[in-house]
């Protein structure tokens, strides 16, 4: 068997031929002639001259040997729906959606804005989009107008394919008054939306002209046969949006080949699915995890993918684990977010089912603290993999392999660099290469491995100006995150490079802090950010969750609490990491892919407009910031 090191070596010192064996994973119309293209830094060019098609990849191929095994596993706590399509349903639902897309004149090279909620329409819609060689772009399903239309302007779509309405905690998300709203404030509208009725908005009314019903669309086409347009390999296929934690959303373009071979490999090395078994990933398609791990991933690979619709802890908290023992789950994927909303539950709901079918859990999107990893790796009894990767990456930068060898974990370490990244700690000033246990920036020295993003949609220039000069004399990626490496040769994230601050000379980074600050017991989870202060330049200010709120119902309590938080900050960093001030809330604002608002957190706390507050799930967590800072200011 290969260690990883030999794997990840030949991977970078023979890209041609590694990715070359690994395109076989995938099928091709017509053979590619050259692997890699690097004539123009930073810009690569995977399998040249390859000819293919994601939806065959992902549906039609599989008609020969496992037509009428289990496909796209449908799920929902919100309407009770539950519904499971064979590779033989899937293909015929796609093949009726791409009806009637074409008939609505998408063809290749279109957009299409997918706006839904977690339905199989969606991933029709999004199959039959590759399948016409139409560009799908997914935008979270209950994004706000504002949010919606800066998408719309951004990608130009041709038609929009929507829901009359999503579900969330019982409660519907009529999307058509998000819908008009966006088609008002945005300049280049889509001319049709097709609209999946789901008979949850009672007062649905469609815009003629403008609005049409996808079941009746969709009635006209049962039988339909749609031919498959083949793309060059780099041909894109869709646009994404970056989840926007720190400013404006990048939309990242993919190309078609990289994307599914480098999807199909992650499904062997990464997350060791076998075709014919299932894979559970609780992310959302809006989401890069979801778009790459609910419905290309999987399918690509032959396996069955669970689609859930609702949340973690309803009707209970048992359901994910639920869904894993019925379904045999043997891969799954979730986010160090989610788990920590699990762990606050009773853990009798975790052990009612027999989970043994999994054989690793994923986490990704956030740093997982030590606490959380031992909690959720206690309570399975199965690896907990964490892995580290991006928007723009499409996939893992820095993951254990277990395809590979079953390397030992090491918590808060989503350990090495995967196969085709050529990882490199930077020093931020100089830009020279670190060593182990110097921190540095996380960059990847080019060309990117097959999936990653070929350009942000529309602006090479941007693409290039935004991730490949923040070295001098260098054109390296760069992912905006602190790392360091430790002796051997395991990687930590240390944060986002904009989430350093500088207290009276003292560079720290807030994940620092905050891994610092949850050391103590009673601390569920928390936000630290760096404020403004005349004397120091800047002060961090921590804002964290209490596991039992009763602990702070009192001045006292907090006052003790407080202090306690300081201890462990004092033993942990030394005082000059200990924050102004603790406050506790029971909520922090997070966006709807479950990441801390760290920059609203911070201009609030400054005094400043908390900016674009459209990404927000719950908006009482920034009520509760803003409740917190207020009373502050009045002591
Ligand atoms: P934007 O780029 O628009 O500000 P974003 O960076 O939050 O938004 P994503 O691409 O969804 O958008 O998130 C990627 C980031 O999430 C990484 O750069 C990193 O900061 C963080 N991240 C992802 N996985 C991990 C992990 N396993 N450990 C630590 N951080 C992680
Ligand atoms: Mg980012």
């Amino acid at each position: 068997m290969t260690t990883y090191r030999e794997f990840h070596r030949r991977s970078i010192e023979q890209p041609e031929a590694f990715w070359g064996e690994q395109a076989k994973l995938i099928d091709w119309r017509q053979p590619f002639s050259k692997v890699l293209d690097y004539s123009r830094p930073p810009f690569a060019k995977w399998f040249v001259g390859g000819v293919t098609n994601l939806c065959h990849n992902a549906v039609d191929r599989h008609l020969k040997d496992r037509a009428d095994q289990s496909a796209l596993i449908f799920i929902s706590t919100e309407t009770g729906a539950n519904r499971t399509y064979t590779f033989r349903e899937l293909h015929a639902e796609v093949n009726r959606c791409a009806a009637v897309l074409r008939e609505q004149g998408i063809g290749k090279g279109d957009r299409i804005l997918i706006y839904m909620p977690m339905i199989p329409e969606a991933a029709f819609a999004m199959l039959a989009c590759v399948r016409l060689g139409a560009i799908h772009s997914v935008v979270f399903g209950g994004f706000a107008a504002h949010s919606l239309a800066s998408r719309i302007d951004d990608a130009k779509p041709k038609l929009m394919f929507t829901a009359d309405a999503g579900m969330r905690g019982g409660k519907p998300i009529i999307y058509q008054a998000l819908v008009a709203d966006a088609i008002r404030l945005s300049r280049h509208p889509p001319q049709k939306v097709v609209i999946v009725n789901r008979g949850i908005d009672q007062n649905l009314k469609l815009v003629a002209g403008r609005d049409l019903d996808y079941a009746s669309l969709r009635d006209r086409h049962l039988s339909a046969q749609v031919p498959v347009t083949w793309l060059e390999s780099s041909e894109p296929s869709y646009i994404l949006y970056t989840s926007g934690t720190t400013g404006k959303p990048k939309g990242v373009q993919r190309d078609t080949g990289g994307h599914a071979v480098a999807l199909a490999a992650s499904m062997r090395y990464i997350y060791c699915g076998k075709p014919g078994e299932t894979m559970f990933t609780t992310s959302d398609i809006g989401w890069v995890v979801g778009h790459s791990y609910i419905v290309y991933g999987p399918l690509i690979y032959g396996m069955a993918s669970v689609m859930y619709e609702g949340l973690p802890i309803r009707p209970d908290p048992g359901i994910w684990w639920k869904i894993v023992a019925e379904h045999k789950v043997t891969v799954m994927f979730s986010s160090p977010t989610a788990i920590r909303v699990l762990k606050k539950q009773d853990p009798a709901h975790l052990r009612k089912y027999d989970v043994s079918s999994l054989r690793n859990l994923f986490l990704a999107g956030e740093p997982l603290d030590e606490p959380t990893a031992r909690w959720i790796s206690d309570a399975l009894r199965v690896p907990v993999i964490d892995h580290y990767w991006q928007t723009e990456t499409g996939w893992a930068i820095l993951s254990s392999m277990p395809g590979v060898e079953a390397t030992p974990t090491k918590f808060g370490s989503p350990s090495f660099p995967a196969y085709g990244y050529n990882v490199k700690l930077l020093h931020e000033g100089s830009g020279q290469e670190l060593g182990a246990n110097e921190k540095g920036v996380v960059t990847v020295e080019p060309p990117l491995p097959p999936g990653c993003m070929t350009t942000v949609w529309g602006q090479d220039e941007r693409f290039v100006q935004t991730y490949f000069t923040s070295f001098k004399d260098r054109l390296t990626y760069t992912t905006f995150d602190w790392g360091i490496r430790d002796d051997d040769g395991y990687y930590f994230i240390l944060g986002r490079t904009d989430d350093v601050i500088n207290v009276a000379g003292h560079r720290l980074g807030t994940r620092e802090i905050e891994e610092a600050v949850s050391g103590h017991p009673d601390i569920a989870e928390v936000a630290v950010v760096g404020v403004a202060d005349q004397l120091k330049g800047q002060v961090p200010m921590a804002f964290a969750v209490v596991k039992d709120a009763t602990k702070v119902a009192t001045a006292e309590g907090r006052r003790v609490l407080e202090k306690e938080v300081f201890d462990v900050v004092d033993k942990a960093l030394g005082a000059i990491g200990r924050p102004a001030r603790v406050h506790f809330v029971t909520l922090l604002p997070k966006t709807r892919s479950g990441k801390v608002l760290r920059r609203s957190i911070q201009a609030l706390a400054e005094d400043r407009d908390p900016g674009d507050l459209t990404t927000l799930d719950d908006p009482t967590g920034i009520e509760q910031v803003r409740a917190a800072i207020a009373s502050m200011r009045a002591n």
